[in-house]
């Protein structure tokens, strides 16, 4: 059961040839703006010149520093009269960037969003509510149109304030949530304050998660906490938002729709295309925008295509589960490490509660790397052994991970800080540092 059975299941060459031309279309629309028309006039963008979908490499990349110079107007290409809205980007990394958006923009939107509830099984029968900021950020907006789209009672919760939501669940009989999977651990808390149970005092039937990196373990977690399936979704403002790439059925990488996005992923040194199959940088294109189209966006984000095909007959190729963004890769006394591969440890390790902080400190002129773990069980403080074994065998699970040896402090169920938007997992304290 497909949305859009034409579009999802297109023999690839089709699908190719459909790309091919809304690349052309794309880029005549995109030397419009101030920005893209300079690169013409360099003779660094020719639209004529492309002849197949792979002429795309032989286009200039554009980053997240050439939006922030042409900020606000330097990328429209379309009358301001004819844009209807505007998203930021959270800044979760320096300043945002702005999207602008016309009345098509959104519909294709919304679209792409519907589409992908759809693949996961949301119906217009579903009570779907969207936990998330509204305003600038993209995870409101545009769940709430998608949601609309496919027709389901869609309810803007909006982010924060546990009790409430857990109230609208019950009182509308809530199916489908969307949310950060940070927050759901935090909600599942909520449930048992209140002396309820998600699984068998609501009527949840599916969730879905995104918007920050998280690993196949914590999705396992969640599921077992709510006693449903959990759906990774893939987004991000500069590309929309919500609706790039998202699971199907099978749970087994997301499809990346193609039809309104090329996408490429590269080695992040020498920016070639990696052998298939391999991580790098995932580089992005909108085929389906009017009012500020992206050619070869620099998403930072390191994934990989996962080859083979799905067994749901989709056609359009799918990426695997984020690691994070080249950014997030910190250096430590010669190791690269990733926070994902701590949490990977971490959350395999049932005495071990869903929230971590891990800081990088500098002790003595040494570089440390400090983990705040919570427990999962309030009291388990008592069994000073039992912590230390706990402690060590972390100690242990992580080096054997990333090479080098944390420090690794426990804490009571609760103590780590609960931002309402994305979760803070990594601060650099070390000498020499600004802060993060
Ligand atoms: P900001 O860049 O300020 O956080 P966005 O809301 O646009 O603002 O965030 C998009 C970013 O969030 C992506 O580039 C990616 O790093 C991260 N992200 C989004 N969805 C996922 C996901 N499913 N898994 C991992 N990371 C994700
Ligand atoms: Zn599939």
């Amino acid at each position: 059961m497909y949305w859009e059975p034409e579009l999802e299941t297109m023999p690839r060459q089709a699908l190719e040839a459909l790309q091919l031309k809304r690349l052309k279309q794309t880029l005549r629309r995109a030397v419009k703006s101030p920005y893209y028309g300079g690169l013409r006039r360099e003779g660094k963008i020719t639209p004529a010149a492309i002849k197949t979908v792979s002429d795309v490499r032989s286009l200039p990349m554009t980053t997240k520093e050439d939006m922030r110079s042409h900020f606000p107007y330097g990328f429209l290409c379309v009358d301001r009269q004819q844009t209807i809205r505007l998203h930021c980007s959270s800044g979760t990394t320096g300043n945002p960037t702005v999207i602008f958006h016309t009345q098509h923009d959104l519909q294709s939107w919304a679209n792409l969003v519907a589409r992908c509830l759809f693949a996961v099984g949301a119906r217009d029968t579903d009570v779907f509510q969207n936990i998330c900021g509204y305003g600038l950020f993209t995870g409101g907006l545009g769940f709430q149109c998608g949601g609309e789209r496919l027709g389901a009672l869609t309810v803007p919760a909006g982010a924060g304030n546990s009790r409430r939501q857990i109230k609208l669940m019950q009182d509308f009989g809530t199916t489908v949530i969307h949310t950060i999977p940070s927050y759901l651990t935090r909600l599942h808390a909520v449930f048992g304050e209140l002396g309820l149970d998600p699984i068998k005092d609501t009527r949840l039937r599916l969730l879905v998660i995104g918007a920050e990196p998280h690993t196949e373990e914590t999705r396992q977690r969640i599921q077992q906490l709510f006693g449903v399936k959990a759906f990774n979704s893939y987004g991000l403002t500069e590309m929309n938002g919500p609706g790039v790439a998202f699971e199907c059925e099978h749970q087994n990488g997301m499809h990346l729709w193609e039809d309104a996005y090329i996408a490429e992923i590269v080695d992040t040194d020498t920016l070639d295309p990696v052998p298939e199959g391999e991580v790098g940088e995932l580089i992005l294109t909108t085929l389906d925008r009017h009012a500020m189209p992206l050619v070869r966006y620099r998403t930072r984000d390191l994934t990989r295509f996962i080859p083979g095909q799905c067994p749901c007959g989709r056609t359009h190729r799918r990426i695997d589960r984020v690691v994070g963004r080249s950014d997030d890769m910190f250096i430590i006394r010669g190791c690269n490490v990733f926070p994902m591969q701590i949490e990977g440890v971490l959350m395999r390790i049932p005495e071990v509660g869903h929230d971590y902080l891990i800081s990088l400190v500098t002790e003595n002129g040494v570089d440390e790397i400090v983990l705040d773990v919570e427990l999962r069980v309030q009291g388990f403080s008592d069994d000073f052994a039992g912590l230390e074994k706990l402690a060590r065998r972390i100690t242990h699970e992580v080096r054997d991970e990333i090479l080098v040896t944390p420090k690794v402090r426990l804490v009571e169920p609760g103590a780590l800080p609960k931002p309402e938007g994305k979760a803070i997992r990594f601060k650099d304290l070390r000498e020499g540092r600004c802060l993060q």
